[in-house]
């Protein structure tokens, strides 16, 4: 008998959009193909766990045959397309939805090996839902586009990757002014709609150059904020977009892989080269980055006003498991809901779920459903678990070197207990956690993180920004996973008893450094 395989698959969800029979689809696929349960991700998209060698193609073709794809949901291509996640209907966020399937399209892999293998060389049923939504700006217009710069290759398959792809994958986000909901530093490229005053589109602020991968003991890697390269009209978006990438292809490092992400090229070039690099494929000067309102970090989570006279409300899902247990049953309380109100979900970028276009009458309808299935209501949900994102890890992720997701739980109700007993009750710190230094919680921007690095061992980060514009430092190279108390509890009372008011510990710590803070607790 041969080994029994088993498979993680994830679906590409630009904007993190999921319309109800995709939902009721892939809640069907988890039971009878996977382990049981969905996870929902940190870039907006459901995982299905557990899902043996042998349904493979059952599962994908499924998935395809509804509308959506797993295409591009992995590899070194564009990753799927993030935005933020409230469904507002002002005009900016209805252009950074729409924006990110835009760029979704323009950069999707064209290859037919896809669907040679898994759909034996038929095309999907149905077009994909989102493509739907992009229809008039005729995007293979924009693919076949040759503006004699040397953008677009002679390559009749991939047109943007030619016959290698990219040396990494690649990361875009897309938000408005002061919504950081997605951690927007940390892409590749991160998109800021700008509008006029009354709400017409002018263009867009672009950063480069971020990400949080790197690997233990390798000073050549880093975790990198993104760097500003500035304003793009809205006619010429399309251009940048492809000479970003463009330049990542051409230029990106195919020898290194632990050097590959765009983040290194930037790094090395700086902004000021990489801008005339990507300005000599566009063939325009980039202008000057317009000023925009500070960001702010928002969950969504929640009741929330629309806009349009409908609501919609964030699900806080502790690290994103879509799961039933003895009497907390959230993978059937979604499904009943979505069943009965036919729902659109959007997925947040902090592994939670936002359900639109919810009709005022069915608002306590709604909470009678969740209250029916033993979910908490938000404002019983403790804010250091609100706050908190883990990876993974054990047992799912062959790259974990130890726990994350089954550990977080116990070490939020550890770390509050050390608030509690310190007099800070009323403080909110962000923290995350992985299992490996690939940083897919983006640990790197926390206030405090726990990034494993070996078995019952984490490094242990501190001084990331609360509304994660900054990486944060390492502290500590090694911390027994019982060390947690020991370890903190000394730090907590310099932040309490040395910060500035209302200072956050994040950036109490920033401010004080990792030397200072190594003096005061040893
Ligand atoms: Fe796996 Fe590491 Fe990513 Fe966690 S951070 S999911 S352990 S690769």
């Amino acid at each position: 008998k041969g080994k029994d395989y088993q498979f993680m698959l994830r679906l590409k969800q630009p904007a993190g959009e999921l319309p109800p029979e995709l939902y009721r689809t892939i809640d069907d696929l988890s039971r009878d193909y996977g382990q049981g349960d969905l996870r929902a991700t940190t870039r907006q998209c459901f995982q299905i766990h557990g899902i043996l060698k042998g349904g493979l193609k059952t599962v994908i073709s499924t998935i395809m045959n509804i509308g959506s794809s797993t295409v591009g949901a992995c590899g070194d291509v564009s990753r799927n397309v993030m935005c933020t996640p409230a469904p507002f209907q002002s005009p900016e966020y209805k252009y950074a939805r729409e924006y990110s399937k835009v760029f979704a399209q323009l950069f999707r892999p064209m290859t037919p090996a896809f669907s040679q293998i898994w759909l034996d060389g038929e095309k999907a049923a149905s077009v994909e839902f989102w493509h739907k939504d992009v229809e008039h700006f005729n995007i293979d217009q924009v693919m076949t586009h040759d503006n004699g710069r040397g953008i677009v290759l002679d390559d009749p398959v991939e047109p943007l990757y030619g016959d290698r792809y990219l040396p990494r994958k690649f990361k875009i986000g897309v938000t408005v002014p002061g919504d950081n909901s997605l951690d927007i530093y940390t892409n590749d490229i991160g998109v800021i709609v700008i509008t006029d005053d009354a709400g017409n589109l002018e263009g867009f602020n672009v950063m480069v150059g971020g990400g949080m991968g790197r690997t233990h003991n390798k000073e050549t890697t880093f975790a990198r904020v993104a760097d500003h390269l500035g304003f793009v009209p809205k006619e010429d978006i399309m251009e940048v977009m492809k000479s970003i990438l463009a330049a990542q292809r051409d230029h990106g490092n195919r020898d290194v892989r632990a050097n590959a992400r765009m983040k290194y090229l930037v790094h090395t070039l700086g902004i000021d080269n990489f801008r005339t690099l990507v300005e000599s494929y566009s063939g325009k000067p980039i202008q000057p980055w317009k000023p925009i309102q500070e960001f702010k970090y928002h969950d969504w989570m929640g009741w929330w006003d629309q806009g349009d006279g409908k609501l919609f409300y964030g699900v806080h899902i502790e690290n994103g498991r879509v799961k039933d247990e003895g009497d907390f049953k959230l993978k059937s309380a979604l499904r009943a809901i979505v069943d009965k109100y036919n729902l659109h979900m959007v997925m947040s970028p902090t592994q939670s779920i936002v359900l639109k276009d919810i009709d005022p009458a069915d608002k306590a309808g709604i909470e009678a459903i969740f209250a029916q299935h033993g979910i908490k209501p938000l404002e019983q949900v403790d804010p250091l678990n609100r706050l908190a994102m883990a990876c993974p890890a054990l047992p799912l992720c062959g790259l974990a070197q130890t726990e994350a997701e089954r550990l977080m739980p116990s070490y939020l109700e550890r770390i509050r207990a050390v608030l509690t007993k310190l007099d800070l009750d009323q403080e909110e710190i962000l923290i995350r956690m992985t299992g490996c230094p690939n940083g897919c919680a983006r640990p790197y921007m926390a206030e405090l993180a726990f990034v494993g690095d070996g078995p019952q061992s984490y490094q242990v980060w501190l001084g990331g920004s609360p509304v994660l514009t900054r990486t944060a430092y390492p502290f500590l190279a090694k911390m027994d996973v019982n060390e947690l108390e020991k370890t903190i509890e000394p730090i907590l009372k310099m932040w309490k008893t040395q910060r500035e008011p209302f200072e956050a510990f994040g950036d109490f710590c920033h401010r004080v450094g990792s030397s200072a803070i190594e003096a005061y607790v040893r």
